[in-house]
Parts: structure tokens; C-alpha cells; sequence
């Protein structure tokens, strides 16, 4: 595995340059981090049996600065459709800044839109009840909230009647049973806060064995943006390819190297859909994407198919 760092870090790179050099010319904004008091509707209904359809449907939005003046809120995402069929898996790309994370956060309610709506199986999100809705929902990212207790008791958040063979299991799938035994007192390690600190990569496998234990109808994938090793991409992605099967997935891809096999991908850009279709629709487009992926054609070709299928041994 070693001979495709060279290749990967480099593409890396070329694709940190170019949303670099995108996002330069971006204003700043100070805009604080306070989201709007979310809350179920008086009459909330209950989400029963998810089939998993996602729908945003010309949504617009912007962060409000808190000052109750429209015009310091800019606008973040603007007119944005995009359908996530049960079963599918679409992937959001597009530079930094493009408005990729404030699409996963719309979905978990975090925030409310703007303008237009979120579906989940045809029901508005702010008709049903918050509680129900993130439960259909499983969010894998690297900042994975882990609180203080041991490592079983982060697992079993997903799923709190889970017991100790459950647990393990799900970190047998989440690739994390390894490196979970070579820890000090194994799954009765403490984290968080107190305990052992854990990389980036392995908080995202127990946020990954967290979400097997819940099993949730949608999953949402916000990618890791900071580095892992080779080895750890391989079992994470190899593990989150288990999960996603079968499941409405929306992935929030912040490299390109996982999101070939997707249904559909969407090109964001600037809060805009510049683009949508298939990796080779897209490549055959010559737009955005094919700047993003195709700067290194040549060492794209180089690797071995199973690796950009993201499925190898
Ligand atoms: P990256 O790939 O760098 O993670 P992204 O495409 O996920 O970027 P977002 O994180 O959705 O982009 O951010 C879109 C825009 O919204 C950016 O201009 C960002 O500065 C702004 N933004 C994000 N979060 C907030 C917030 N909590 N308050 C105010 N502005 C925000």
C-alpha cells in the first residue's frame, strides 16, 4: 500500500491548492457560531417507518449574524435541489467554503433554511418531531462528540440496550476492535474530556461503530478533512462502504477520492448546484469536477481500480 501515498498525497495537495486558491478571493466573515433555537412544532408528527427519500427543494440560506439585520446575513446556499432516492448515495463536492457542511447541518435541524424546504419522505423537517428525525439519521464525522466514560459507553450511545458482544461487534465492522484491544483497558478505557485522547481516525471508527449500533435509515457522512494514514483510510472506508450499502447515504465529500461510486454527485459552488451527475458524466462535462478530480489525470489512471473503488484488502 505504501507506493499509492505518493500519488494520493500528491493529488491531496493539488486539490488543497486549487480550493485554496478558490477560496482566497472569498470575503471573511465574523459571523459567530449561534444557532437559532430549533423546536418541534406544536403539532409535530412522528416519523414511523423511514423509507429514507431526502429532498431539498430550492433551498436557500444564510447564517444570521444575530442582529436581526438581513443585510449582514450572506447568503450561504442559494436555490439548491438536490433527491436522494431510498437506497442511493449522493455526494456533495465543490471548494472550500462552497457550502458542503451547511447542507449536512440543514438535514440534523442543527439550523433551519431560509427559504424553500428539506423533505424527509415527503414530510417538511420542521413538521416532524427533532427526535425523530435525528434518530432516522446516523452523522459519521471526525468530530465526533466523545464524551467522558469508556469506550463501550460512547459505542453503546447508539443504541443503549446494546450489549457487550453488540458493542464489540460494532466496532468489529467499524474497523476499531484493533485498536480498541491496544489500548490500555480495552473497551473500558476512559475517553474524552479525562481519558485517553484519540486521533482523528479513531474517533471517526467509534462514531462509525456508534451509527452500526443505531442503524439508522439515512446516514449522513461528513468526510474527514484532516489526514489519516493509508492503512486507516482502507478500514474506514472499507467500513463505511458496509454501512452505506442499502442505505440512503448523503456524503459530504471534501476530497474526491471516495465519492467515484456515488449515484450522483452535486457540484456546489459558491452556495450554487453548478453540476450533477455520474463521476463520468461529469469528467465528460469538463467543468468544475473534472478540474477538481482531473489535474492529475495521469496519476488517477495509476491507481489500481479497488483503491478508488475505496473496496480493497
Ligand atoms: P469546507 O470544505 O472548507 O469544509 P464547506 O463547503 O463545507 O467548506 P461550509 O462549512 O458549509 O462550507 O461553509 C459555507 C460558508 O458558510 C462559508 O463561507 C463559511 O464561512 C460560512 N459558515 C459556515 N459555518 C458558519 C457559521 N456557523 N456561522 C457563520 N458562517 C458560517
Amino acid at each position: 500500500t505504501q507506493r499509492l501515498t505518493g500519488p494520493m498525497a500528491q493529488l491531496a495537495n493539488i486539490v488543497d491548492w486549487y480550493q485554496n486558491a478558490k477560496a482566497s478571493g472569498k470575503r471573511i466573515c465574523g459571523l459567530m457560531d449561534v444557532p437559532v433555537r430549533i423546536e418541534d412544532t406544536p403539532n409535530a408528527i412522528a416519523l414511523d417507518d423511514v423509507d429514507g427519500r431526502l429532498e431539498y427543494d430550492d433551498v436557500t440560506f444564510g447564517y444570521d449574524s444575530g442582529g436581526g439585520d438581513a443585510a449582514a446575513t450572506e447568503t450561504v446556499l442559494d436555490g439548491v435541489d438536490i433527491e436522494v432516492q431510498p437506497g442511493e448515495t449522493v455526494a456533495i463536492v465543490g471548494p472550500t467554503g462552497a457550502g458542503k457542511s451547511t447542507v449536512a447541518k440543514l438535514l440534523l435541524r442543527l439550523y433551519d433554511v431560509s427559504d424553500g424546504a428539506i423533505r424527509v419522505d415527503g414530510h417538511d423537517v420542521r413538521d416532524v418531531r427533532l427526535a425523530d428525525l435525528r434518530s432516522s439519521i446516523g452523522y459519521v464525522s471526525q468530530d465526533t462528540f466523545l464524551f467522558d466514560g469508556t469506550i463501550a459507553e460512547n459505542i453503546r450511545y447508539g443504541r443503549f440496550d446494546a450489549d457487550r458482544e453488540d458493542v464489540v461487534e460494532a466496532a468489529e465492522a467499524a474497523e476499531a476492535h484493533g485498536f480498541i484491544q491496544g489500548l490500555s483497558e480495552g473497551y473500558d478505557t476512559r475517553v474524552g474530556e479525562r481519558g485517553v485522547k484519540l486521533s482523528g481516525g479513531q474517533r471517526q471508527r467509534v462514531a462509525i461503530a456508534r451509527t452500526v449500533l443505531q442503524d439508522p435509515e439515512i446516514l449522513l457522512l461528513d468526510e474527514a478533512t484532516s489526514a489519516v494514514d493509508t492503512e486507516t483510510e482502507y478500514l474506514i472506508q472499507r467500513s463505511l462502504d458496509r454501512l452505506a450499502a442499502d442505505r440512503t447515504t448523503l456524503v459530504i465529500a471534501h476530497r474526491l477520492s471516495t465519492v467515484k461510486d456515488a449515484d450522483t454527485i452535486v457540484v456546489l459552488d459558491d452556495g450554487r448546484v453548478v453540476e450533477r451527475g455520474t463521476h463520468e458524466d461529469l469528467l465528460a462535462a469538463d467543468g468544475l469536477y473534472a478540474d477538481l478530480w482531473g489535474v492529475q489525470a495521469g496519476e488517477i489512471e495509476s491507481l489500481p481500480e479497488e483503491f478508488l473503488a475505496g473496496a480493497s484488502d
